[in-house]
């Protein structure tokens, strides 16, 4: 039902529904200096005020919450279904090379600009979900509510604000991630370590060990320093554990010590093997030096069995497990710096829903300790789960085959999304799985057939959600 009206609807709306697309992009908003009145700074209060005024101009009715969230109601009717999007973005960056990133560009199909995809374009395809049920006419008994954040790169303190003043709707979703729909979400573990470095009869030949930048990446690079070390005497063993790690490795001699230096593959840590870890290649390298009875590299051989290269599944720190609905748990070691007194080291583990403080992090504080290692307290972030057989779910997947002619499904990630603290919130949409949208990245686009599917199938769910039962 409806189908034909809302294709015919959407039919003639391309252009108009681009350009406010555009609007948006062109203003620069991602996280700047607090200003008064502006606590994420004049971008993120600029494209705030103009979507909301893009939806003033369009009827609704429309609410500032002090210029962190924005609200755009379809009726003054009790709430249905909350649609949760963001309008902030993440810096520029460079590289980029079909347009600038705030001069959004439209060419061979595809919209490009920095928050196309992520999460403006969507933002803009719901709220002319709203716009297509107003105006088809169609009679509803409940309201569908637009909420627009803007923190959501930074840390998601928008939507805290948001939630400790209104109520979480009866089911919402955001359509910042991918299609089909997502209902889970893994749990996290930061594993936060540090060990004294052991007492030593003589000066060890370690003198320093740094890698890494972001907890939540696999690293790119790494580094360390070895004394009294040249590199004709490792030459063989670098060879050797570059073409079993594929970590490539450079060394260079400063005077007495050697920099030896680890490159490997960065990758979002949630899906660890598609990176490659200059960290645990750098270990694995270290521990096999013909170094012996030197305890600073007597304590790296402890930390390498416990990481090894190319464990992404936590098997050596025993927490390996999985379970059908969430996939396995994922663990990626992220950072690691040494200084005088001992050495300090993180890992990033995405957690399945059997996952929990005993048989993870228990698991893995013991077997460190039997290492020398101490594992700081850090509570395990619990996973986000609305079951596959909810009704609220069950719409949106009927839905997206509607409009995508394509099979829905349920898909669990090890990231989090806007949702991840809302007890019946899930992603869905606008992405296809299958196009890389390079969020994050230069030359960020989204495709202007999915963002025109993404609307239709909006305006479908909203009926759904709030129309006569
Ligand atoms: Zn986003």
């Amino acid at each position: 039902m409806y189908k034909q009206r809302i294709e015919e609807y959407f039919a003639s709306r391309q252009a108009e529904m681009l350009e406010d697309i555009s609007r948006l992009v062109r203003i620069r908003s991602d996280r700047q200096p607090a200003r008064p009145g502006k606590p994420y700074g004049p971008g993120a209060a600029k494209v705030l005020a103009e979507s909301l005024a893009m939806a003033r101009a369009m009827g609704f009715g429309v609410k500032n919450y002090d210029n962190r969230v924005g609200t755009v109601d379809l009726n003054d009717l009790p709430p249905a279904l909350d649609i949760l999007a963001h309008l902030d973005v993440v810096p520029a960056g460079d590289g980029w090379t079909v347009t600038e990133p705030f001069e959004p560009r439209i060419t061979a199909g595809r919209i490009y600009g920095r928050g196309t995809a992520d999460d403006k374009g969507p933002a803009v395809a719901a709220l002319y979900a709203l716009r297509g049920v107003r105006d088809l006419g169609i009679a509803l008994r409940k309201n569908a509510r637009l909420i627009l954040g803007t923190d959501e790169e930074s840390g998601g303190s928008d939507i805290e604000h948001y939630y400790a003043l209104e109520e979480e709707a009866p089911m919402t979703f955001t359509p910042d991630a991918e299609f089909p729909v997502i209902n889970i979400e893994k749990g996290r573990l930061v594993g936060s370590m540090t060990a004294p470095w052991p007492e030593e009869i003589r000066k060890s030949r370690l003198i320093s060990l740094e890698g890494g930048t972001k907890i939540n990446m696999v690293p790119e690079k790494a580094e360390a320093v070895v004394a009294d070390l040249d590199m004709e005497q490792i030459a063989e063993l670098l060879t050797q554990v570059e073409k079993s790690t594929g970590v490539i490795f450079t060394a260079h001699s400063e005077g007495k010590n050697l920099v030896i230096r680890a490159q490997g593959k960065a990758a979002h840590a949630a899906t660890a093997e598609n990176g490659n870890n200059a960290i645990t290649g750098l270990l694995f390298l270290l521990s096999l030096l013909p170094i012996t009875g030197d305890g600073r590299i007597g304590l790296i051989r402890r930390l390498h069995r416990l990481f090894p290269h190319g464990d992404h599944y936590g098997q050596a720190l025993g927490v390996a497990m999985a379970d059908d609905l969430s996939g396995p748990l994922t663990l990626s070691l992220d950072l690691i710096r040494t200084d005088d007194y001992g050495l300090e080291a993180e890992f990033d583990s995405r957690t399945p829903l059997c996952a929990n403080d005993e048989n993870v992090r228990q698991i893995a504080a013991n077997r460190l300790r039997s290492a020398g290692i101490r594992l700081a307290e850090n509570p395990m972030v619990p996973p986000h789960h609305v079951p596959a057989e909810t009704p609220f779910v069950k719409i949106l997947l009927r839905c997206y085959e509607m409009y995508s002619g394509k099979p829905g499904r349920c898909v669990a990630i090890g990231g989090g999304t806007y949702v991840h603290n809302l007890a019946r919130g899930v992603a869905f949409g606008c992405a296809d799985p299958e196009v890389d949208n390079h969020l994050h990245g230069p030359d960020e686009f989204a495709v202007i057939e999915q963002l025109m599917m993404s609307a239709k199938i909006f305006t479908q769910v909203i009926i759904d959600c709030c129309g006569e039962p």
